[in-house]
């Protein structure tokens, strides 16, 4: 038995609740996280820069970047401004250019810089006006990379939105999750929140599925299993934090991924999925930054697929649960954890 948004009562055949789905069953993509395997042997000697290219496409921009040897690079995106950042080791610049950018006019792309970051260490720097993916590849002989900048997509991806608590006990009272000094559900204000990013993802053409759209009869584990069992890409459950310390506020997300077990082979995307979402959070509402913890929580614990738990703000603070009560603020909450969703698809 389900309780409808609008207070009415229904019975589901299926402990499924399925809200929305697409049609589009694209093939799953690598596991996110994963490196693409060297062709060669890594180069470890000096080398150089020789040449940075930039190509413009459609939707995005191609960077061809050229070295005198097989390069060894990695990389990483940072938030405000949105960048992405490559560095070379063991390299250094000898560009036939002057200068240390190319100018990019491009909807997608604003800046493409070039620096000596460290004496043996060069560094490309592409700055974004906006979300991005990025897709690397390197030419057969290891010395030339190209980046593949274009807009993000999430189509095709199936996501799990798990808003917490609101589950039906015994005795047929739900349970309301924390309760703010004011009597704020946190049940209600993280079901509204959870119902806005199914409806931000759905518009960005992914197939969401929510836990529950009123009260629920799932159990934690068996919210994990709603996941399981339709093979999702992700887990995303939302709550909203509580302290007995009224003074406590701020932003935190979970993961769990310990090594000893099965889930440390998803250590790095369960990490990364974490790390993003309480990026944009952060960005976006302005709170305390608590930063990425790992728990050992039924839901992380119990789903296959990269999965996080999301504590918006503190209900039991007076500030964060008249917040928490705000229409705008919850949007805010919900469009941050969709960006930071698609960067974790679309970003290294
Ligand atoms: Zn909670």
């Amino acid at each position: 038995q389900v309780e409808t948004r609008n207070g009415g009562q229904g019975w589901i055949a299926n402990w499924l609740v399925v809200l929305r789905t697409v049609q589009n069953q694209a093939s799953r993509s690598a596991e996110p996280g994963d490196r693409p395997r060297p062709a060669l042997p890594l180069y470890t000697g000096s080398n150089k820069l020789l040449d940075i290219e930039t190509k413009p496409l459609p939707d995005g921009l191609l960077v061809s970047i050229a070295g005198e040897y097989p390069l060894n690079y990695s990389h990483f995106s940072l938030t405000n401004p949105r960048r992405l950042v490559i560095d070379f080791f063991n390299t250094t610049l000898e560009l036939g250019w002057e200068g240390d950018f190319l100018p990019v006019n491009n909807e997608l792309v604003s800046l493409v810089r070039v620096g000596q970051f460290t004496e043996d260490q060069a560094r490309v720097v592409i700055d974004f006006n906006d979300l991005f993916s990025a897709g690397f590849s390197m030419s057969e002989d290891g010395k030339r990379l190209v980046v593949k900048l274009q807009p993000p997509t999430i189509k095709g991806k199936t996501i799990v939105i798990d808003p917490g608590h609101g589950s039906l006990q015994p005795g047929g009272w739900s349970d309301p999750g924390a309760v703010g000094p004011n009597g704020v559900y946190e049940k209600d204000i993280v079901l509204d929140i959870g119902l806005k990013v199914a409806e931000l993802l759905t518009q960005e053409g992914a197939a969401v599925v929510l836990t529950r759209t009123g009260n629920t009869v799932l159990s934690l584990g068996e919210r994990a299993q709603v996941a399981n069992e339709i093979n999702a890409d992700l887990f995303v459950s939302i709550h909203a934090n509580a302290s007995t310390s009224p003074s406590l506020t701020g932003t935190a997300t979970y993961y769990y991924a310990p090594w000893s077990t099965q889930l440390g082979t998803q250590r790095a995307a369960r990490e990364k999925l974490a790390r993003y979402v309480q990026q944009e959070l952060v960005q976006e509402l302005q709170r305390r930054d608590i930063g990425t913890l790992e728990e050992n929580f039924s839901v992380l614990r119990n789903t296959s697929m990269p999965s996080i738990l999301v504590e918006t703000a503190f209900i039991s603070n007076l500030e964060e649960e008249r917040l928490l009560s705000q229409e705008a603020f919850r949007q805010k909450a919900a469009q941050a954890v969709v960006r930071g969703i698609i960067r974790f698809f679309a970003e290294p």
